[in-house]
């Protein structure tokens, strides 16, 4: 079974006797990183990592120092 990645479209083939969820399977084309939030039927979400909520924050400062 494959899964297409959200980011670039690559068929990721996934085995769903092989995983569980909350396992985590990565993109070979972009290195995404996805987490099995279900098995049956197979679906994938890629993972949030921690800290990317502060980005505007940290684009306001850049706009400060110009
Ligand atoms: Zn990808």
């Amino acid at each position: 079974m494959a899964i297409l990645c959200p980011e670039c479209d690559t068929p990721i083939t996934i085995d769903p006797d092989e995983v569980e969820e909350g396992e985590t399977v990565q993109c070979e084309e972009c290195g995404l990183d996805l987490e099995v939030i279900s098995v049956d039927p197979l679906e994938l979400a890629p993972v949030e990592e921690l800290g990317y909520d502060d980005e505007d924050d940290i684009r306001d400062i850049d706009e400060d120092e110009e």
